[in-house]
């Protein structure tokens, strides 16, 4: 750990830390700041007086001016944090394009960005998934437009990793939801179209962030219902809604079991025309299944609704049970509760992303990486060994 960082988080003072370790307080902003390195005897005071977080490794140079901002940087993003808090949606997009970017400079204006940000507990976050062709957008527009028209600020956001779609995708997502697309109160933005999961999870959870800051009080998390993308998207919601086509079981729509078992709220789309009778059998065969009346979180049992997309049919029960759902959640305080639980699971889902980025970008390429490596293919080292010997060297 930097020094800086555990005097801060210890509210100790330069002055209070530097007579601890008999050095002038001068000689410790050096230190500090990077424009000298500590003697041996120095680094080892530091090292006892921090509880032996702060090791030598910590004053290389490198390590204390990379996550400096400029000003300039600073300036940058102190404007955009006041455009977005005033819901500039051009700032709002240029928020998004900080918090997805993987550039290193683009990385630090965005933790600077994101610090400033403060909790939204009046937002609602809803998780939606189903394979691909069941009607989600169809279903988000119908029922974001309800949602506008009942005063509500809309957005829309997919995590998709599995995806390649680029640039273009914002077209296809325009055509998808034209009428939103369009809307002064609406924002929709596609998935982050590079990295695996862990990457667009963490991008996905910040532009939530970005998007409450701007205003934006209902938020759809979009995923297609067939990957391992549901469980990242269940644990950035509030609610987790299930779209289900009309007829056939869960198998065979494509569907994993795991995932109606994390539903709060099945949908059956479709429900008109000569689908209707059948969409109001499927829902019966899910509200019989007594699998899924035990599974729901919050102890509340998840409901199973059918609707028509198109024909803009059975949006107000659902809305309806949403707010239901939600109330009973801040009532008992589970949505407090769960918001605060995501925010812990966020720490260790973003620190494995980093740990593997850490990996691939730096780790493997080292030297005395390369020289284990080469040991383990000509069988002078064995995997085990080769494992603890980079790790002791991370
Ligand atoms: P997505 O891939 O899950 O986003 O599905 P889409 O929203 O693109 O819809 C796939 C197809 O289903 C389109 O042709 C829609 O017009 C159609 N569709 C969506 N909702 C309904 C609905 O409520 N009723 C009927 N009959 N068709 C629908």
């Amino acid at each position: 750990m930097r020094l800086k960082d555990y005097l801060k988080f210890n509210n100790i003072s330069n002055k209070e830390f530097s007579s601890k370790i008999g050095i002038s307080p001068v000689s410790l902003s050096r230190y500090i700041n990077g424009d000298r390195l500590p003697e041996k005897n120095i680094l080892n005071k530091i090292y006892q007086a921090t509880e032996k977080l702060v090791n030598a490794n910590d004053f290389y140079i490198d390590n204390i001016n990379s996550d400096k901002l400029s000003d300039n940087q600073k300036d940058k993003v102190n404007e955009i944090y006041k455009k977005l808090s005033s819901g500039e949606k051009k700032y709002l997009a240029k928020a998004i394009t900080l918090v997805e970017s993987s550039l290193k400079s683009h990385q630090l204006e965005s933790n600077y960005l994101l610090s400033k940000i403060k909790e939204n507990h009046k937002s609602l976050r809803i998780g939606i998934t189903g394979v691909p062709g069941v009607g989600k957008s169809t279903f988000i527009e119908a029922f974001g437009m309800k949602l506008i028209n009942l005063g509500f600020k809309v957005s829309v956001l997919a995590v998709d990793p599995s995806s390649k779609r680029t640039g273009g995708s914002i077209l296809g997502d325009k055509t998808r939801m034209m009428k939103l697309s369009v809307n002064d109160r609406a924002f929709i933005r596609p998935s982050p179209s590079q990295g695996h999961l862990g990457g667009v999870a963490k991008k996905t959870s910040d532009s939530i962030l970005c998007l409450e800051q701007a205003g934006f009080n209902i938020i759809f998390v979009e995923t297609m219902g067939v990957g391992q993308a549901e469980t990242s998207v269940y644990d950035m919601v509030d609610i987790f809604i299930v779209l289900l086509l009309p007829s056939g079981g869960d198998e065979l729509q494509g569907i994993k079991k795991g995932i109606i078992e994390m539903a709060d709220l099945i949908i059956v789309n479709k429900a008109d025309g000569n689908l209707k009778d059948s969409a109001h059998l499927t829902m019966q065969e899910y509200k019989n299944a007594q699998s899924l009346i035990s599974k729901s979180r919050k102890d509340l049992l998840p409901e199973v609704l059918s609707c028509s997309s198109i024909e803009e049919v059975g949006l107000d029960e659902i809305w309806v049970f949403i707010e239901r759902f939600i109330n009973k959640c801040k009532k008992n305080k589970s949505f407090f509760e769960t918001r605060k639980t995501q925010k812990v699971n966020a720490i260790w889902r973003n620190l494995n992303t980093k740990i593997a980025d850490h990996i691939d970008n730096d780790i493997k390429l080292k030297i005395f990486t390369k020289k284990i490596i080469k040991d383990v293919e000509n069988g002078k080292l064995d995997v085990n060994n080769a494992v603890k010997l980079i790790f002791s060297n991370i």
